[in-house]
């Protein structure tokens, strides 16, 4: 029933899952909150009691950062990220809650893949509704290996100059771009050396291009950098030539260079 609830549920659009996720831990926490608030009530010995007064406060506190989570979301969704910083109190709070968000979606039966877009989208909206005005050389532009036309024999990881322009993958284009705006650009075949490279380059701004997973683990394990997500297309299934809308990554670069608004 619970399958069929969230497949069929338009609450539970990109737009609003992550809200419906959090305030069901949220009701979750509550009432685990009533339930050692009775159990204190009755409880005699003094170690129990104290125990029991110590995890209170904790679930207490940890539903009031839940509860500031949902409300500083909704103030982004709102266009108003930028009130009270709760762009910045969205990224951590959702940072921290990823993990209990996907567990709990994965128990609902929801799609992996659409709670992880809807992180992506709200990240993005919170870099978004965020004033950066950066220089083109501190801005990194990630791609993902599978981009590269599977029968390119040249190797672009490590320098993406080896592509010899023919244009069969995007990567000919957004080399174009790359010397159009002077950004720093690397082609990575895995997180690992995703995080190799923003340790290496050290850019303010980081726009990935992934799939839903990729782009979610890198924007949390990016933490402190604002990484701007951008979905691949995979018409040919998943990680084999891979495609990507150029014009995104551009009004991606824009808007962190020159604040133009999108
Ligand atoms: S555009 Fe570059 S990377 Fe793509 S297939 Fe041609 S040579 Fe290879």
């Amino acid at each position: 029933v619970i399958t069929v609830w969230t497949d069929d549920c338009r609450i539970l659009d990109g737009k609003n899952i992550i809200i419906v996720l959090l305030s069901i831990i949220l009701f979750g926490l509550l009432l685990l909150v009533f339930f050692m608030y009775f159990l204190l009530a009755r409880q005699n010995q003094v170690v129990y009691r104290v125990v029991t007064f110590i995890l209170l406060v904790l679930t207490f506190v940890i539903c009031i950062f839940v509860l500031t989570a949902i409300v500083s979301i909704c103030l982004v969704h709102s266009g108003k990220g930028e009130l009270f910083g709760a762009g910045k109190v969205v990224l951590k709070a959702v940072d921290m809650l990823l993990y209990p968000v996907l567990g709990l979606g994965r128990l609902l039966g929801i799609e992996k893949e659409k709670v992880q877009r809807a992180y992506a989208n709200l990240n993005n909206k919170v870099i978004y509704s965020s004033k950066l005005n950066l220089r083109p050389q501190e801005v990194l532009l990630l791609l993902p290996h599978c981009i590269q036309n599977s029968d390119c024999k040249y190797r672009i990881t490590g320098n993406v100059d080896n592509c010899r322009r023919c244009g069969k993958c995007p990567v000919s284009e957004i080399i174009d771009l790359r010397n159009k705006y002077n950004i720093k650009m690397a082609v990575v075949p895995g997180g690992t050396l995703a995080r190799k490279s923003i340790r290496d380059l050290k850019p303010k701004a980081v726009i990935a291009v992934a799939c839903e997973g990729d782009l979610c683990s890198g924007i949390h394990d990016a933490r402190l950098i604002p990484v701007v997500g951008i979905l691949n297309e995979r018409p040919q299934g998943p990680c084999f030539n891979t495609q990507v809308d150029v014009k995104k990554i551009e009004n991606a670069v824009n808007f962190l260079c020159n604040r133009r608004d999108l």
